[in-house]
């Protein structure tokens, strides 16, 4: 399966990195000549043959819902940690966080992801009543709320949620070290197991251009997804915030992260890769970009003009004034204008 995927057509080009028929080579230096060596220009289209064949043509498009940025971490990369004073904190009530998938689901989405940072605010009854009354809505409920209790992913699941995103940000444990105070590696990836023996759909993925981050480490990164299984892989660029220890920092590239996320299509052909924000914001055309390079879904920001901006990871991640009726309109448009379809139900991982 795998192999025949790596090697979508009978050719074997140098930049198969050495993926045989007996798909036996998946070593580091393999998926590192994925990202360095092979042109980028035909890494994309392989990629992009290969999410034909093993997901076909629909476009997923999930609305994403960032209902909290108050976080009780302090990850040196991200704008809302919580040592950055400048940035202004909000809280959606129940009845705000709910009003918003309502708005989601009226414009079409069939499902929502609901993010924040770590905000112990919303305990487990809390959390649960949310996605009760979301899923009244008849659709397809993520998580995106970090390293919870196994009990609280234990509630959540019961209450109807349906898939969970926790990127293990990078692989390489000293990196991860030097950009988490107070946090644990492996506690992180137990997270994942748990999330996973919960029967959640389980997204995963890591940035790209972190400081100090190698090529290796990237290739360790996609080896570590494909290991445990991911049904979907978020892969962006690191782009520096002012309001970090890494504002000085160079941040990571368009190409690099296109590369990375193409190897990733190689490697689990059927999962779910979104064309990510974070790669609109390096350009213009990221995300179109990416969805002719083996992505299949695009995240859109569905939380409204009021705390719109708010949920700032990264300067540029939101356009100034863009309303989620107009922004999905928008999308599709262009989505057709690739020759795509607009995914029509919830979307999830279909194994092949
Ligand atoms: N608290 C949740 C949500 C975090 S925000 C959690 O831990 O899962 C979602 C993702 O944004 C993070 O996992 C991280 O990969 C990404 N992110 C944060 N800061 C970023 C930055 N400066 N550049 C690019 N991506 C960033």
């Amino acid at each position: 399966m795998t192999q025949h995927n790596l090697q979508d057509d009978h050719s074997s080009t140098p930049g198969d990195g050495g993926f045989g028929q007996d798909g036996g080579c998946l070593n580091i230096s393999a998926v590192e000549a994925l990202l360095t060596d092979e042109p980028a220009a035909e890494l994309f289209a392989r990629a992009d043959r290969v999410r034909h064949e093993a997901v076909g043509d629909e476009v997923q498009i999930r609305g994403i819902i960032e209902f909290s940025n108050i976080c009780r971490n302090d990850c040196f990369y991200c704008g809302i940690r919580r040592g950055n004073a400048s940035t202004r904190r909000y809280r959606m009530s129940e009845d705000e966080a709910v009003a918003a998938a309502t708005r989601a689901a009226a414009l079409g989405y069939k499902t929502v992801v609901l993010q924040s940072g770590e905000d112990m605010y919303f305990d487990s009854g809390r959390m649960s009543r949310i996605i009760e009354r979301i899923k009244r809505l008849d659709i397809a409920v993520t998580l995106g709320l970090g390293e919870r209790e196994y009990s609280d992913y234990k509630a959540f699941k019961d209450a109807g949620a349906d898939r969970y995103l926790l990127r293990i940000e990078t692989t390489d444990q000293d990196l991860y070290r030097s950009l988490h105070p107070g946090m644990d590696w492996q506690h992180r990836h137990e997270c994942l197991m748990m999330i996973k023996e919960l029967g959640y759909e389980l997204g995963s993925g890591f940035m790209v251009g972190l400081p100090g981050q190698s090529t290796a480490s990237i290739a360790g990164d996609l080896l570590y997804l494909k290991d445990i299984g991911v049904d979907m892989a978020g892969i962006g660029p690191f782009i520096p915030h002012p309001g970090t220890p890494l504002r000085d920092a160079a941040g990571g590239t368009l190409e690099m992260s296109m590369r990375a996320m193409a190897a990733m299509r190689l490697l689990l052909p059927d999962i779910n890769i979104p064309a990510t924000t974070a790669m609109e914001t390096l350009h213009p055309e990221g995300r179109m970009k990416a969805l002719q390079a083996g992505a299949n879904v695009i995240m859109l920001n569905v939380t409204g003009t009021v705390y719109g901006g708010l949920y700032d990871l990264y300067p540029g991640k939101e356009k100034p004034g863009s309303k989620p009726e107009d922004s999905r309109k928008r999308i599709e448009a262009a989505i057709c204008s690739i020759g795509r379809a607009v995914g029509q139900g919830p979307g999830g991982h279909k194994r092949k």
